[in-house]
């Protein structure tokens, strides 16, 4: 691949070229990675005081760059070194993005055409330029920081330019899909994950712990898991919309564990969960781990069981694929999807990535602490879980919509030791129910009846 060449067209070439002779781009520019070359209206300019700017038609403040240099340096340019790709530096034009960046990175030349005071003639735009490009919503006084940005984020995208390759891929906004399953419809993009160096304390400002503990498995986890937290906190619309496989078995646990919860109440608790299943289009299972459901709640034997080990298993079994364990409801040390589309999409990018095996949400109806992780390694960065989720929960979810203010007292792991209210429960469990309906793809099979 022969060198990347930049065309800036500029009122202020020595800026321009002053700034590209520092840093990444300045060594690629050495080793004829790129090249950029900077031109001069004012040297295009006819008069004998090289003039390139006029008042307006039509009245009003400020000047206008006239086209006859604009076009002049072009055409010279053009006749000098080759025909370019002519982008105008507008904040009227689309706004220049990662996507951008890559579809210009494989273009050979590039020229880019500054503006200043209030704007070029707009004869320019209308027939001598390919495209607009906006660095945002805001106005610069002019096209130059624009243009260097542009050159900085597309020239780091050619080979060599930077000394890792890898690292452009895994930059935030990069397409790279952080699932391990090939193939997945993954068109979204991420933020990166955190980065921290030496020292490990300043100024009582620790890192988190599994960085320094240097297991590669936990810190490729937790990578994942941090760039998945920033995106969805910070810049959701990155994500693609995923849907929940049609396929996709859906189960809800009643989940008891070495609590006092009388029989009576325990019944109530699983007449309300199994409707609120039911409804919801999940099955009930019961999982407790010293008394046995009583059979009159309407959870018959063979859908209880002892542990959610116990109970992965059979739908192992039943399923052939391994089921995803999610909390509902907050849980200490588990990532927590606030809505339905965060927890698909934080379900396809960890583990096998198979959103169609069986997804088992698991509701703690009394003291559940076998549900949280265990604490094998010391507190110390919250963000930091450091094991493997405990008995195979994944994740915990809440979900983002309906309802929210009604569930103020959504059941917490954090806060297990006493009973909670069954009705809260009941419509967490609905609310969460309803919103993986919303994102369920639609049965090929009923789309097959459809047609017919
Ligand atoms: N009057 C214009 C702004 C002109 S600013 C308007 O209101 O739209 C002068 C020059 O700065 C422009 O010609 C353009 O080249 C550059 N510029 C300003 N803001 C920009 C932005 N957000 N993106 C790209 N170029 C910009």
């Amino acid at each position: 691949m022969s060198g990347q060449a930049f065309e800036v067209f500029t009122l202020f070439p020595d800026a321009v070229a002053g700034f590209l002779r520092g840093g990444l781009v300045g060594k690629a520019v050495a080793r004829e990675l790129v090249s950029v070359h900077c031109t001069d209206y004012r040297e295009f300019a006819t008069d004998r005081y090289r003039t390139v700017d006029d008042s307006p038609y039509g009245g009003g403040p400020g000047m206008v760059m006239k086209i006859e240099p604009v076009v002049a340096a072009l055409e010279h340019v053009t006749a000098l070194r080759g025909p370019m790709h002519r982008i105008l530096l507008t904040p009227a034009g689309p706004r220049f993005d990662q996507r951008v960046a890559e579809r210009l990175a494989v273009v050979p030349r590039i020229g880019l055409l500054c503006g200043r005071y209030e704007g070029i003639d707009d004869r320019v735009r209308e027939h001598f330029v390919d495209e607009c490009l906006s660095l945002g919503d805001f106005v610069l006084n002019g096209g130059e920081v624009a243009a260097l940005a542009i050159i900085e984020a597309v020239a780091r995208l050619r080979e060599g330019v930077l000394g890792n390759p890898e690292s452009a891929a895994r930059d935030s906004f990069s397409l790279q899909d952080m699932s391990s399953g090939a193939g997945s419809e993954d068109h979204g993009a991420w933020l990166e994950h955190p980065h921290f160096t030496r020292p490990p304390e300043f100024r009582g400002h620790g890192v988190p712990q599994v960085l320094l503990a240097g297991d590669h498995a936990d810190v490729a986890r937790w990578r994942r898991e941090q760039a998945w937290r920033r995106t969805w906190a910070l810049r959701p619309d990155l994500r693609p919309q995923r849907t929940l496989p049609a396929e996709t078995p859906l189960y809800l646990v009643a989940h008891f564990g070495q609590g006092a919860m009388d029989m009576s109440e325990r019944a109530a608790w699983i007449a309300a969960l199994a409707a609120a299943a039911r409804e919801g289009g999940a099955e009930l299972r019961v999982v407790a781990p010293n008394h046995r459901a009583p059979e009159a709640a309407g959870v018959p034997r063979a859908a209880q069981f002892r542990s959610l080990k116990d109970l992965a298993r059979e739908l192992r079994r039943r399923h052939g694929a391994t089921p995803r364990l999610v909390a509902l409801g907050p849980a200490d040390d588990l990532p927590l999807a606030r809505g339905a589309a965060p927890l698909l999409d934080l379900l396809a990018a960890s583990g096998a990535g198979d959103l169609s095996a069986p997804l088992v949400l698991v509701l703690p109806c009394e003291a559940a602490g076998d549900l949280a992780r265990p604490a094998a390694n010391p507190p110390q960065g919250r963000s930091a879980p450091s094991s493997e989720p405990a008995k195979g929960l994944e994740a915990a979810f809440s979900p983002a919509t309906g309802l929210a203010s009604g569930l103020a007292e959504t059941p917490s792991m954090k806060d297990s030791s006493g009973p909670q209210p069954v009705a809260a429960a009941a419509r967490l469990v609905a609310v969460a129910l309803a919103e993986l309906k919303s994102r369920r793809s639609t049965n090929p099979s009923e789309l097959r009846h459809e047609q017919q």
